[in-house]
Order: C-alpha cells, then structure tokens, then sequence
C-alpha cells in the first residue's frame, strides 16, 4: 500500500484540481469534459486535528509585557459605508499585564457593543456517542438546531425549526431532555459567544497571565480566568487566547461555574475570526461532554458543533423590510425587443420564480452568495451536462445551503447543495452523483414551482422560511430522476469511478439510523427514508463492501473539513489542510463532528478572496 493511500483521497478538494479546472470552467460547457479528478491527489483531509499543538513562543523572561509588540494602532480603516462598524479605539502600548487585562476586558465590552444590533444565524449539530469496540465513541443518536439569535441586550434567538420538530427532538432527548432544557433555554450551546455578557470585569474575575503562545498566525497572550467567590453562579471559568496587537480575545475555553442546584454547564471552545477591522467575531463553538475512553459508562457523552453566521444579514424588522426595497436597475436588458412568444413567456416566469427563491434564501443566511465554491459545482454539472449532450435553454447555475444536514434540491435551472453534504463527499464522483439527481430532475422538466414567481409568496420572516418554502418532488419524479441520473453518470467521466458512489451510500446506510437529524431535510428530498438510503440506490451495490480496517478505503469524511463559511459575509470557500495520515479505523470518523481548529490570522494579512469584506481596509491608512 502506497503512503498516498493511506490518506484521506479527497480529490476534489486538492488545490491542484480547484486552480486548474476553474481558469477553464467558462470553456467547459461547450468543449470537451474536464477531468477534472484524474488522479488522487493526497489530499487534505478533513480532520481538523484536534492535537495540532500550537508552537509556543519563546518563554519571556520577564512575564511582564513589556516587549510585546508596540501596538501598531488598531487598523483604523475606513469601513465601508454599508457595514457601520464603528473603529476600534486605537490603544497605546500597554507596559504591564494588568494594563493588558484592563485592555482585553474594554475590548470585550466594544465587541458585545458592536454586535448587540446583529442578529446572526446559529446552528448546532450535536452527535450523542456509544462506545464501539473496534471505532471508538461513535454517534448513536443527533440533534440539530437552527436560529437566529439576536445580541442585544436581551439576548434572544428564533428558531427555524417548527414547533413540531423541536417536540420531537426533545422527547428523543430522553433523559438527557432536562439537562438539556436547562442550558438550552437562554442560548444554550451559544452561551459561550462571550465570556460572561454582563460582567466582565475586576470585580467579578481573577486573571492570571500563563504564557504566550501562537493560535495560527497570531501571537496571543494566554490568561486563565476564575470568578471571584461570592460573585455569583454561572460565572465564566476557564482560559482566554487574547491576540497582541489591539489586545481582542480570540478564543475561550471552559465551562461556567458554579451551576445552579440540578443544573449543569457544557464544556467548551469558543474561537473568533477577525473578519472586519479591530474585531474578532465568535464563529466557531466546540462542546463536548463525557469520558470517552473504553469500558466508562457516560450517562451523558457526545460532541457538538455550533456554527455563527450571517452577521451582515439585515435584522427582520419592518423597518428594514422597507429599506431594503431598492429599483436597482430599471433597463430591460431582453435581448431583443420582440414580444415573448408564450414558451418565452413561460421560460421568464420560471426564471422569476428561481430568482426569487435564490435571493429570498440569500437574506434568510441560508444560502451562500455565488463563490468560489459554486465553481467546482459548476465544473462538476458541466462535466455531466457535456458528456451527455444537455442542452437548456437557461444555464445550470449552483449554490450552497450554508447548513449541516445532508440534502440537495433544485429551483428552476438552480441546484442547491449544503455545506454538511460537500463536506461528507468522499470524491469528486460522489460529488457528480448528488449533482446529477438534480440535473436529471431539471432535464426532465419536474422543476416548475412557478408559485414563487408571485412575490407576496416571497414575504415572510426569516425564521419561517422552512415553513414558506419548500423543493420535495413526488416519489414518482424521485425515481425518474434517480434513473436519469445514473444515466448521465454512465455517460459522464465520472463512470469508472461509481465504486466510490457506491461506498459513500453504504457508509451512509451504515449510519442512517443513528443520523436521523443529519438527514433530515429542510427544503429537498431526503436523501434515506426510514433509516434505508433511498437516493441513487442503483449504484448502492458497486463497489466493494464497506470495511472499517481498510485504512485506505475512505467512503465518507467527517463534517467540517471541506467548506468554510465566513460569519461576517456568508461567503462559502474551500478549505485548505495539509493531508494527515489515518493511522488506524478510529480516523476515519465518517459523518462525524471534531472539535475545531480553525486557523487564525489577522484581516487582511491573508487575503482569500472571501475572507475580507472589504479591501478598502488592507491599505494601510496614510500612505
Ligand atoms: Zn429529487
């Protein structure tokens, strides 16, 4: 076995592939199909590593801070007049450690000024584990939620799931469902967005400076901080990572203390990004609870991920309602000045209805704005829409649902993938065979849904978006598309390589029953029915059984590691990881969530393409 099996083959994500096949996806649709996956690359692995060991800086001699870095002024650059942050104040260079705690304490307080008119979405996926003998703690049952909180000063969240869906979840909760409900109730695994949103100071906190120590790019001093006695239950208690030049908290990890009689507080890691000047935004929330070596009896064990974003999205009041209606463009840009024919006619109408749906998902924080990773997607689609012949009249276009569950669907000539499916796909071709149901549903003709061209259809809050709107298809149109679909693949590049379909429905057959909330559906089809994959099974047989003591059979990656969204702006682009070895069954981790490890680095010092709102900000002021 060659070292390069023996890692995650994650071919569509390898840099190679996104750089070459992007600069010619425009030629694609009508030359020749890109391979776009001809050979494995070692690849980047989804695996955040939990173990990554942050390089320590040089121990100071003097725990004193004095030669920190002068404090370059925090970056005073003009914001963009859409985005009303207010600048940072810029800090003078702080000589002690206590002037340093004085300094992070003002800052936190700025943040939580900053953000109490944002109303961000917040998502948690929580995997509760059994021990296995040969994989470890792996999920026996899950649990999503969706929201939006809003930061203000009281703090509040609205869910997107309805009632009903929430009763269940919690009776399936079990005897878990009263500890639950405990921390759930004020914002639960959201809690840790702050260290503690009212009282963060002196008076209620000890902080102890512990190292300095690298988190990704930047340099952070390390404080441990404990609440006083006597100040009160429910107190932050724990480590915070504060970065050295404007002196922001960039991560805290721990619990609260002490908890209230029959009560109990979640472990966590809380990360933060600098995705606009001066302000390090939560993003990223790690819980986890239970003794996972073997043999322990845990009346509580599972992991969970909590995902910020949508920070830039517009609170849904009726005030903003009224702002946002803008006459953008008043030129019909018709190519030609002839009347429609009433097949154009019919064309346009379905053309509005996809409009609209794409753009009301858009400002609910559900779907990504068009990006880098709707390239790939794109590649992909032409890939099969070339072999194939497929010739529509309106492009096939692409998005990402920014959510965890696994699930595709279509509106009009538009595709929808989420992030939770992207980043289970084991491949390329994997990849191509979600796509091509929906191609298929498209060249078939089962995507009308011409009710949302009416825009009244179109006006309802955020939070009742999963209720307004709604892609399921028939069983009958499901398995004319599954169908099609395997068509296409066989004519694709893509046919040599259905084993790998096959293996990635095993896995998720393997898995099925103990995911049922992963695989529940918001907007599409699901993807299993019961417990039993019902999507593709055609090509369910292929391939060779699913073995777990094949370290280089890799049928279905873990959550996370393939699309990150920035929380600021809902911009979906790849990951980047070096590969990492799977050294035994208990990598492989299909489906499964890790903690986080998402690497920090200052605005602007790193300019992805999607991690900067602006670039206004990169020029440094007064040059
Ligand atoms: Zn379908």
């Amino acid at each position: 076995m060659s070292i390069c099996n023996r890692f995650i083959s994650a071919v569509l994500l390898a840099s190679a592939f996104i750089g070459a096949t992007i600069a010619s996806a425009q030629q694609a649709a009508n030359s020749q199909p890109q391979q776009a996956a001809q050979q494995p690359a070692p690849d980047a692995t989804s695996q955040v590593p939990p173990s990554q060991p942050a390089a320590t800086s040089p121990a100071p001699t003097d725990p004193a801070v004095s030669q920190a870095q002068p404090s370059t002024p925090a970056v005073a650059a003009p914001t963009p007049a859409a985005v009303a942050i207010p600048a940072p104040p810029t800090t003078p260079a702080p000589t002690t450690m206590d002037q340093v705690v004085n300094l992070f304490i003002e800052r936190e307080h700025g943040l939580i000024k900053m953000l109490s008119n944002r109303t961000p979405v917040v998502e948690t996926y929580l995997q509760n584990l059994a021990n296995d003998p040969q994989l470890g703690p792996i999920p026996s049952e899950d649990h999503y939620f969706l929201g939006r909180m809003d930061m203000g000063e009281t703090v509040d969240r609205k869910d997107y799931l309805k009632e009903e869906q929430k009763g269940m979840q919690s009776r399936l909760l079990g005897g878990f469902a009263k500890l639950y409900k405990v921390q759930y109730q004020p914002l639960g695994f959201s809690w840790m967005v702050y260290a503690d949103r009212t009282d963060f100071d002196r008076e209620h906190y000890d902080f102890h400076y512990i190292r300095r120590e690298f988190m990704g790019d930047v340099r952070c001093l390390v404080f441990d901080v404990t609440p006083k006695k006597g100040s009160g239950r429910g107190r932050f208690l724990g480590r915070v990572w504060v970065e050295d030049q404007d002196y922001n908290i960039v991560r805290l990890n721990g619990t609260y203390y002490p908890a209230p009689r029959n009560s109990y507080f979640f472990h966590m890691d809380s990360w933060r990004l600098n995705l606009i000047p001066g302000y390090w935004v939560p993003s990223y929330i790690y819980s986890e609870e239970g003794d996972f070596s073997a043999g322990v009896k845990n009346k509580t064990a599972f992991k969970a991920q909590t995902r910020i974003w949508g920070y830039d999205l517009k609170k849904g009041d009726k005030d903003d309602e009224l702002t946002q209606i803008r006459v953008d463009s008043v030129k019909d840009e018709s190519a030609s000045a002839q009347d429609a024919s009433p097949l154009q006619a019919e064309r346009e109408w379905q053309q509005q209805a996809e409009d609209n749906v794409v753009e009301r998902l858009t400002r609910a924080g559900l779907l990504a704005p068009e990006g880098d990773v709707d390239h790939i997607l794109q590649t992909v689609v032409n890939n099969l829409e070339v072999t194939n012949n497929i010739d529509l009249p309106r492009p096939v276009r692409t998005r990402v649902l920014l959510t965890a569950p696994l699930e595709t669907f279509s509106v009009g000539n538009t595709i929808v993938i989420s992030r939770g499916l992207v980043d289970v796909l084991p491949d390329e071709a994997s990849l191509a065979a979600v796509l091509s149901h929906e191609l298929a549903h498209i060249v078939l003709g089962h995507n009308l849904g011409s009710k949302y061209a009416f825009n009244d259809r179109m006006l309802f809050s955020d939070d009742s978006t999963y209720q307004n709107l709604g892609f399921k298809h028939i069983p009958e149109e499901e398995q004319a598309a599954d169908k099609k679909a395997v068509d296409l693949l066989k004519n694709s590049p893509y046919a040599q390589k259905l084993d790998n379909v096959g293996l990635f429905l095993k896995a998720l057959q393997a898995r099925a029953t103990q995911l049922n909330a992963l695989l529940t559906t918001h907007l599409g089809n699901p993807l299993t029915e019961g417990g039993t994959v019902n999507r593709l099974t055609a090509l369910e047989t292929q391939g060779p059984a699913l073995d777990n003591t094949k370290l280089d059979q890799i049928a279905a990656l873990p959550l996370g590691g393939r699309v990150k969204v920035n929380p600021w702006d809902d911009k979906a682009e790849m990951v980047k990881t070096a590969p990492v070895a799977i050294t035994s069954a208990r990598d492989k981790m299909p489906f499964e969530v890790t903690p986080f490890y998402p690497r920090l680095a200052r605005y602007g010092s790193n300019i992805a393409p999607n991690a900067a709102p602006t670039t206004a900000a990169n020029t440094p002021s007064g040059n």
